[in-house]
């Protein structure tokens, strides 16, 4: 599977096309990386940490997801937190 590194974030960007990964190549690395993640004592906390970087700031697989699964539940939370602001000012 090649280094640590490249379990969790895949081949680097300087790596020639014709060698990178395939989407289904990409989707079993990652599901190696999450069932990692699974059984990790720090999985909540580093998922947590991973969010504060913002949608923009996503990369790999941590804390259990992927970086687009992070930034879909950035997303998420957003729009839960506007919908509850919306609420107490239509209450108030
Ligand atoms: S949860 Fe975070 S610290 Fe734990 S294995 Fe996954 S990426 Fe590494």
């Amino acid at each position: 599977m090649g280094t640590d590194l490249e379990l969790w974030f895949g081949a680097s960007d300087d790596t020639p096309a014709h060698l990178r990964e395939s989407a289904e190549d990409m989707r079993r690395r990652e599901s190696v990386a999450k069932a990692t993640c699974a059984g990790c004592p720090f999985v909540v906390r580093c998922l947590e940490s991973e969010l504060e970087h913002g949608i923009g700031g996503q990369w790999g697989v941590r804390g259990g997801m992927t970086a687009k699964e992070r930034q879909d539940l950035i997303r998420t939370r957003r729009q839960a937190a506007v919908a509850a602001l919306v609420t107490d000012v239509e209450v108030a």
